[in-house]
């Protein structure tokens, strides 16, 4: 795996290499960088092309016409060729950080190694030139052999410089399983309290990318062990208890979207913590919706199991509980709830007897019952009004509980029912 030379390139750097070669014939030296070249050579998919330049922006500009200057005041160009859009950044060196942050100035320069000295750990300060050379001055491919996560020079200064890196940090040796050497951990642990200065969105995206990751067990560890989110800009109280739980290495067998939740349910989070983390985050709104429908479902149930455990005798309010939480909520929301809760130790058997319920439900919404409120009105011979959603529900739930069948007729004589009963009620 580690001669010098890459004569296979992944498609995607294949087709980009007329552009490294353009410039290369106007006389600038320019190569692969960043997150290709490391999973190029550790023989993974690669999911987008950086390349980086000694030409200045204005001058990429002139060699491909119709490019855009995306990002000029950072020296990046995204260059058009071929349909396909490529960004190109200039050579650059970052001076004086401001709060540990953002780098007051950046200069643009004519070395390759001082582009790559400004990167923050050596497997991403490589580059591979067009004809297949690596140019790895800080040791990136010893440290993928070794499956070490190293800072480029002075671990310290580079997490001071900026913060950020310290989360990235721990989101590359999750994903790839790597360890931290010695010194980058030691600097980690002594500057966790600079992530304050990093602005949540950013932390919510490293955060995510963790999460949804391959391997969002050792995230958790390293973040726990790291102590970095306690030291977050806004609280993240949901996410105080994450250190090692058992259930974490389940956390990779769930679908995206729904780690969040199994997250916060396995820390054993109450409403007011979750919904405090979640703006903390600026959690977007959709997923904010989905993650809370699985929560209060989670939080309902758990409190009617802890009235009534799994006992035959004490079933009905359960299942009452449970249908109600279906209609509410939604099949999707409780066929989720229902995965993560076969992953929690304390409730297996009871999934079991809720998943049957669940796909027992002849219909768990409005549309599904075969007696819609134009139906019921005329049938019932009263004027249309408020009442009618009121008596669907109500329908829909003994459906819901199997006291009734879904059919037409029996929906609407149990509704003229129920209109007798309330009336000799109100009358008494
Ligand atoms: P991936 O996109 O697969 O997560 P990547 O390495 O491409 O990984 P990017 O965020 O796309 O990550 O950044 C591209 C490159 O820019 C990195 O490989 C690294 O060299 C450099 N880089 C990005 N962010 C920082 C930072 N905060 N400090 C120093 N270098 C950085
Ligand atoms: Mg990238």
């Amino acid at each position: 795996m580690m001669e010098g030379k890459w004569r296979v390139l992944p498609e995607m750097m294949e087709d980009a290499l007329p552009v490294l070669k353009q410039l290369n014939s106007y006389g600038f030296e320019a190569v692969f960088v960043g997150g290709c070249v490391r999973d190029t050579i550790m023989g993974l998919a690669i999911h987008d092309v950086d390349m980086a330049t000694a030409a200045l922006p204005e001058q990429v500009m002139e060699i491909f016409p119709g490019s855009i200057p995306t990002g000029l005041q950072h020296g990046t160009v995204t260059v058009r060729f071929q349909d396909e859009l490529y960004e190109v950044t200039t050579f650059r060196t970052e001076s004086e950080y401001e709060q540990h942050r953002r780098p007051a100035g950046v200069r643009f320069i004519a070395s390759l190694e001082g582009d790559l000295l400004r990167r923050d750990l050596t497997i991403n300060a490589m580059a591979l030139m067009a004809d297949g050379k690596l140019y790895d001055p800080f040791g990136g491919q010893q440290d993928i052999q070794g499956r070490w996560i190293r800072c480029v020079g002075d671990a310290d200064a580079r997490f001071q410089e900026d913060a950020l890196r310290m989360l990235r940090a721990v989101r590359f040796a999750a994903k790839f399983d790597y360890s931290f050497s010695y010194r980058t951990w030691k600097a980690l642990r002594s500057h966790h309290h600079l992530l304050r200065h990093i602005a949540m969105e950013r932390v919510m995206a490293e955060l995510n990318q963790m999460i949804e990751g391959p391997r969002p067990a050792a995230a958790m560890k390293l973040l726990s062990a790291s102590c970095l989110l306690q030291h977050a800009a806004k609280p993240l109280p949901a996410l105080m208890a994450i250190q090692t739980n058992p259930r974490w290495d389940r956390l990779a067998e769930l679908r995206h979207g729904l780690r969040w939740a199994a997250l916060f349910v396995y820390c054993g989070a109450t409403t007011d913590q979750i919904e405090t983390t979640m703006d903390s985050l600026r959690f977007p709104g959709r997923l904010n919706t989905s993650v809370m429908a699985v929560i209060s479902m989670h939080l309902r149930m758990k409190a009617a199991l802890d009235v009534a455990p799994n006992d035959k005798e004490q079933q009905q309010p359960i299942r009452k509980e449970w249908t109600s939480c279906v209609l509410e909520h939604g099949a999707g929301a409780a066929a989720d709830w229902l995965e993560i809760l076969v992953m929690e130790a304390s409730y297996p058997a009871i999934a079991m007897t809720f998943r049957q319920w669940l796909e027992e439900m002849p219909a768990t919404t409005l549309k599904q019952l075969k007696l819609d409120g134009h139906a019921l009105a005329q049938g019932v011979n009263r004027q249309p009004g408020s009442w009618m959603g009121i008596m669907m529900k109500r329908l829909l739930f003994a459906v819901g509980m199997k006291e009734l069948p879904n059919e037409p007729e029996q929906l609407l004589e149990q509704a003229k029912l129920w209109i007798t009963e309330d009336r000799i009620n109100d009358n008494e």
